[in-house]
């Protein structure tokens, strides 16, 4: 969605300090009003190709226009208030440098936001975050305040901690694990981690079973092997990813572990196939559709979305999928980031329960006063 300049203000309040995330989230919250909500590029160069355009009313008020059509109302969140309180006694210290809010009930942070595959030259090429100016971990304490603040404002976030690979055996789970811990000892909210392929796959998963994680997000990318080689050098041995994403499965039952599927990574029916893979195994796959992040390699070489045909028809096939599998309703279950469904088709697709419509109400008080 292409936003003019004067209005990039209103989106830049909700990443003050433009960190940038591992993968497809670099985006920005916005709100119908019948409650969905997305986490829409508005950055990247692609956009500017867009037929979608956001325009502001004299009333104040905030519509898409496709062209000169006008579609549809949108809210923006406002600034959460806890976002500049200090988690140190440095004034400027400020808590959005460490957590964020990825919809109006979702809290995200990157313990360590940066992946070591930058350095080795191998990154996922559609990932930007090694171009993120921290080179070493958030401190583990400044996190957990920051979420602190959070659920003082609303007591009914959740959050997904994410991070870059690393070379140890958990492949950057040692960063989200003291995290958990600190948050789990002083809070009461649900913890979700996305993690990469483990060398020790149930060392990685008891540890964050014991830090207070309940949910796990390990993410196949893509279901065909030559993609995943292109796409995902790290992640190119399929059978590693699966016996990874079984072993969370032992760890942390059904319903609460949730793999990504790229639509555009792939040819369209690979990423069906691999989507009924997931299922079968009991893994709910959580659907992206590919945007081009500036400064990854796949934008750099001119990649596009894809074509909004191609979308439909994965959309149309992942649905069948619901009817064939009965068992899709456990393993929605509490999958991560599927409860705020901004980056994926997944919930809309199979119609998940998102929170609760009391939690939404007055999540939508504080954060969509229009
Ligand atoms: S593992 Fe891939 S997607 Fe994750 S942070 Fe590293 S390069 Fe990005």
């Amino acid at each position: 969605m292409r936003v003019p300049e004067e209005l990039s203000p209103l989106f830049d309040a909700q990443n003050p300090f433009r960190e940038r995330r591992a993968g497809l989230s670099d985006a920005k919250m916005i709100y119908f009003a019948d409650g969905n909500n997305v986490l829409a590029p508005i950055y990247g160069a692609f956009v500017q190709n867009s037929p979608l355009e956001l325009r502001k009313s004299e009333d104040g008020r905030c519509y898409i226009f496709e062209r000169d059509e006008q579609l549809t109302e949108v809210l923006i969140p406002s600034a959460p208030g806890w976002y500049s309180r200090p988690v140190s006694d440095e004034p400027s210290d400020a808590a959005a440098k460490y957590v964020q809010m990825h919809s109006i009930m979702q809290l995200a942070s990157m313990p360590f936001a940066n992946c070591a595959l930058f350095a080795n030259g191998t990154p996922c090429k559609f990932c930007a975050v090694g171009y993120n100016a921290r080179r070493k971990p958030k401190p583990v304490g400044k996190i957990a305040r920051a979420v602190e603040f959070a659920l003082e404002e609303l007591p009914y976030f959740d959050i997904t901690l994410n991070t870059g690979w690393s070379s140890a055996p958990s492949a950057g789970a040692e960063f989200i694990a003291p995290v958990a811990s600190a948050i789990s000892a002083t809070c009461s909210i649900r913890v979700a981690a996305e993690v990469n392929v483990p060398r020790d796959v149930e060392g990685t998963f008891k540890l964050l079973k014991d830090s207070g994680v309940s949910a796990i997000i390990l993410n196949l990318e893509c279901w065909n092997d030559e993609a995943r080689r292109v796409v995902a050098p790290i992640k190119a041995d399929k059978r590693a990813v699966m016996r990874a994403l079984e072993g969370a499965l032992k760890f942390f039952g059904v319903g609460a572990v949730s793999s990504v599927l790229i639509i555009g990574a792939e040819p369209k029916e690979e990423t069906v196939r691999g989507a009924e893979e997931l299922i079968k195994l009991s893994i709910l796959p959580d659907v992206l559709v590919y945007r081009p992040t500036d400064g990854s390699l796949l934008a750099a070489q001119g990649a596009q979305p894809p074509p909004f045909e191609d979308v439909r028809w994965v959309m149309r096939n992942v649905r069948e999928l619901k009817d064939k599998y009965q068992t899709w309703k456990l393993i929605a279950g509490s999958a991560g980031c599927t409860k705020c469904g901004g980056c994926s088709i997944t919930t809309e697709l199979l119609g998940l329960p998102r929170q609760s419509r009391e939690r939404q109400a007055l999540a939508k008080q504080v954060y969509l006063r229009g």
